[in-house]
């Protein structure tokens, strides 16, 4: 989503950074870059101008006290994160718990800004912290929108409070009305021990009045501890005008942001806290129900600076490899084992585990220079490789040495590939082995082996420190080693 605007900033300090010297036009040149940048990703114009006079204001206020010599360039970077940071609401801020529960989660928003699909999302998010949640299907105008909330629920094993069928031609027990299923749902929840009860509410295609009537209307039925603002970021401006009108027609507390997969311009990410004073609690990258997020306003600037988001990534990698199997590759590698294909594998399922593979890369520093490659990454090419790897036995996966023709042949006829792709997988992988070995050992590797989809790793947060312990003590193996 902010490809054009990471783009811009990486242009604006690379030519700041050959400048060396850094003098107060340098730094206007380099506000007024920036301030052109912002305004072309669609970010309100007040947020521009506020954000451009505080850089220039902390910048210039810094130069004399920049040293010749230390890397000027690199501390009005700094200054420009700190305010982006700010700019994106400072901290990040969780949800509030209710003293005594249920907590009570409303969602707000217009049609089609993505609730029903948050609903289910925060309710996994909430469910696999160990949280009991509920969740209640209070949008009766939109067709379909309880049995998609139904659907939703189940998906992420949570159970749905949806006494009516959401249809205005036939009503249930409460004869149609959103209000009455909302207060029903939270004292269900009371009475049942549910946690937090999250609730699906109605939106229209445009603000409206009886939309705002009904919002406020279950907002004071059910006195929610949050209110949550769903709105889609692909709407660029509108979405700071609409999130201003719900914020006079009902209030909310946060802001969550869906659709930050999209190609739009990303303003309107910039804006919105900004512009309502509101923390983004939550941000929402695709449709399934992982694809979702705590706000990170320090990450995203990260993001839109060109410097990646490795935190996430690292999270996320965390959450993909078990204990058990880090642990187990940890100590493999430290005692200088052998990395094998088998390991490989366990990889490569937990790389599945993690996702898109095009969305994580694009969280690397720099993702921006290789956007074509991270575009044209192909994610098959996973799968294709698991199915090589599991068409060996184990006595292969743990010995390539064994893979003559006449088994090479087995194995691409067991995955449906060709001898030429488990030869290419083959040489691959035991140079990523090699280049393991020279890693353990100290020495730089010699590069990636060309066409390997992802480098075999034992995972991302090797253990550096234990690196040396494993080198051989015996110098003609160590050498050995080295040279293979
Ligand atoms: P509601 O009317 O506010 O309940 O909106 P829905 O939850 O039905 O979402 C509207 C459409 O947007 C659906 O097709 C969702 O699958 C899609 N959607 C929701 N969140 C995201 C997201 O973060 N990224 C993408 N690409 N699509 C989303």
């Amino acid at each position: 989503m902010f490809e054009s605007l990471t783009s811009r900033f990486s242009g604006a300090f690379s030519s700041l950074r050959a400048k060396g010297k850094i003098s107060t036009s340098d730094i206007e040149s380099t506000c007024q870059e920036i301030r052109q940048a912002l305004l072309e990703s669609d970010v309100a114009l007040s947020v521009v101008e506020d954000f451009i006079a505080d850089v220039h204001e902390k910048s210039l206020a810094a130069l004399p006290t920049l040293q010749a010599g230390t890397n000027q360039a690199n501390a009005i970077f700094e200054i420009v994160n700190a305010s982006l940071v700010e700019i994106l609401g400072g901290q990040a801020r969780r949800v509030r718990f209710a003293k005594n529960p249920p907590t009570v989660i409303m969602l707000a928003g217009l049609q089609g800004a993505g609730k029903t699909t948050l609903a289910g999302k925060l309710a996994k998010f909430y469910a696999d912290q160990g949280n009991t949640p509920l969740l209640v299907a209070s949008d009766l105008q939109r067709p379909n929108a309880v049995t998609q909330l139904q659907v939703v629920g189940e998906s992420v094993n949570v159970p749905v409070f949806a006494p009516e069928p959401g249809n205005a031609k036939t009503s249930g027990i409460y004869g149609g009305n959103p209000v009455k299923v909302a207060k029903a749902g939270v004292e269900f929840a009371k009475s049942k021990l549910y946690n937090i009860v999250i609730v699906d509410t109605a939106g229209r295609l445009g603000v409206d009045e009886d939309l705002m009537k009904q919002a406020s209307e279950i907002r004071d039925a059910i006195n929610p501890n949050e209110i949550l603002f769903v709105v889609d970021a692909m709407i660029g401006q509108d979405a700071v005008k609409t999130s201003q009108a719900f914020l006079e027609g009902v209030g909310f507390d946060g802001v969550v942001l869906t659709k930050l997969d999209g190609d739009a311009r990303g303003g309107a990410a910039l804006s919105i806290s900004s512009m309502t004073k509101r923390p983004i609690m939550f941000a929402s990258t695709g449709e399934k129900p992982h694809e979702f997020d705590i706000f990170y306003p320090d990450r995203m600037a990260s993001r839109i600076l060109g410097l990646g988001d490795v935190a996430t990534l690292a999270e996320q990698a965390k959450k993909a490899f078990d204990t058990d199997t880090s642990a187990k590759l940890e100590a493999k590698f430290a005692s200088g084992e052998d990395f094998t294909l088998e390991d490989f594998l366990e990889q490569l399922q937990a790389m599945s585990k993690m996702g898109n593979m095009s969305k994580l890369l694009g969280m690397l520093p720099g993702a921006g220079q290789i956007k074509k490659q991270i575009e044209n990454f192909d994610e098959g090419e996973i799968v294709r490789t698991k199915a090589i790897v599991q068409s060996m036995t184990p006595s292969e996966r743990r010995d390539p040495k064994l893979l003559n023709g006449s088994r090479r042949a087995r194995i691409a006829l067991g995955s449906g590939r060709k001898v030429s792709d488990v030869n290419n997988l083959v040489d691959r992988f035991t140079a990523a082995q090699k280049m393991m070995k020279q890693v353990r050992n100290g020495a730089t590797p010699t590069g990636m082996p060309p066409g390997m989809a992802m480098p075999a790793m034992p995972k991302v947060n090797a253990p550096v420190t234990k690196k040396k312990k494993s080198k051989s003590g015996n110098p003609a193996k160590r050498a050995q080693e080295e040279g293979q």
